[in-house]
């Protein structure tokens, strides 16, 4: 079935997700083979879907109908032995309704006749090893480094779009970074997106030993923990200088989620309609510079970049963020997790949440904006509509904290705010208290 890409709300722009079969190129690191090993596309489902697409209510039927793109696919590689000869009729369906592709993938079986199909689209092509050897073990069944290149140069030779998934990254498998980007460039991509590798204990529990073997114990060690061996951030630097040097189109949107990032704008030049990622305000903001922000400088950003009208169970979105993130939000918020609720309703749930993933409060420039009372206690100074503000500075990131108290932060804007709030309480006084005593 396609869905709408619920997990990655705020983070791809391509709204919408095809999944297939088990992945056969069979990555030692996949998350997605680790998490599901036995997951089978019900194809009768997916084909009804599509047919019935102008009967359905769905959100994803909707946004489908409005001809967002779909990503194929951030859980199975769409050229892999075991699902091109679904991808391809699949395609002509999608195209049949115009509908837009993206396409993850490590090259494959059948994206010839895919290019004959498809109107120009972004093809995310994933690069992450310079070794034939190595490559050879950790993804056994995948396609030689030397015909990813290949495959760069044949789609850009047809007007498609290239941007390489260096993921996930571990600096041992790219000893000579700038070389990669190069090739890469050289071979016609234009954007890059980087990512490290990271597990949970339950997928490292299903690496078979194999997988275990070509990993090393101590690669496994630092993805299970979130962390970085001494050399990365050295080894980082030099990979993201070179794109960036060569390209203005790069960036690491997960592991660094604090500094400006534009390689999501590349989407926007390919595809008439995506969605927005959290990037479009923390751009904003790095473009605006330092100050305090509001929820209408969110949704403004925001909303004109999601549909207007939708109202729908709408609850998948928070609770792929993982269950206790789900009620927790909903919690805080007083929400009814059953309610309809339209995308206003999540871009309003993830300013003032500060548990869901992406939300600014999980941002390092970012923080609450508090003041302190007469009594001595600390509030968080809200908006007439409950919504709290951020002071965004980059000088956080130095100093991360969870909340500022503005009588004692210096940032910019500080006296315009203390003007709107007064004049916006002023405003909520009922008439006679404005009235002069007689
Ligand atoms: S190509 Fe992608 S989806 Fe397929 S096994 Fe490798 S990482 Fe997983």
């Amino acid at each position: 079935m396609i869905e709408a890409f619920f997990g990655e709300f705020l983070a791809h722009p391509v709204p919408l997700e095809l999944s297939m079969n088990r992945c056969s190129h069979n990555c030692v690191f996949c998350f997605a083979n680790l998490n599901q090993p036995t997951r089978k596309l019900d194809t009768k489902a997916l084909y009804n879907q599509l047919r019935k697409l102008y009967d359905l209510d769905t959100i994803a039927a909707r946004l489908m109908r409005e001809r967002y793109p779909v990503c194929i696919s951030n859980r199975v590689d769409p050229f892999a032995k075991s699902n091109y000869e679904t991808t391809l009729p699949v395609l002509e369906i999608l195209r049949g309704y115009n509908i837009p592709v993206m396409f993850q993938t490590r090259g494959g079986f059948g994206v010839k006749e895919a290019l004959d199909i498809v109107e120009p689209s972004l093809w995310y092509i994933s690069i992450n090893q310079q070794d034939e050897e190595l490559r050879k073990r950790l993804e056994p069944q995948s396609t030689t480094l030397e015909s990813r290149y290949e495959l760069i140069r044949a789609v850009t030779e047809q007007g498609h779009s290239v941007q390489v998934a260096i993921n996930p990254m571990v600096p041992e498998w790219i000893p000579d970074p700038e070389k990669l980007i190069a090739d890469c460039v050289e071979a016609g991509a234009e954007s890059f997106i980087l990512q490290s590798l990271h597990f949970s204990r339950d997928q490292v529990a299903n690496i078979p030993e194999r997988g275990r073997e070509a990993l090393g114990v101590e690669t496994i060690k630092l993805a299970l923990g979130g962390r970085q061996n001494e050399q990365f951030e050295d080894w980082y630097y030099r990979l993201e200088k070179a794109a960036s040097d060569q390209l203005c189109h790069c960036g690491a949107p997960f592991d660094f989620p604090h500094e400006p990032f534009y390689a999501n704008n590349f989407y926007k030049e390919v595809y008439d309609k995506v969605f927005p990622t959290v990037y479009d305000f923390l751009n904003r903001c790095y473009a605006a510079g330092p100050g305090i922000y509001s929820f209408s400088d969110w949704y403004n950003t925001m909303m004109p970049l999601l549909p207007a009208g939708y109202a729908g169970n709408m609850r998948s979105y928070i609770a792929v963020q993982r269950k206790r993130y789900a009620d927790l939000a909903f919690s805080e918020q007083e929400m009814n997790p059953k309610a309809y609720m339209g995308y206003e309703d999540l871009l309003a749930l993830w300013w003032n949440s500060e548990v869901l993933p992406r939300s600014p409060a999980h941002m390092l420039p970012f923080a609450i904006v508090t003041e302190t009372l007469h009594t001595g206690d600390t509030v968080v100074v809200y908006d007439e509509n409950d919504m709290p503000y951020y002071v965004f500075d980059p000088a956080l990131l130095e100093s991360p904290r969870i909340a500022v108290d503005l009588d004692e932060y210096e940032v910019a804007g500080i006296a315009a705010f203390y003007d709107q709030v007064a004049e916006a309480i002023e405003a909520e006084q009922p008439a006679e208290d404005n009235e002069p005593a007689s």
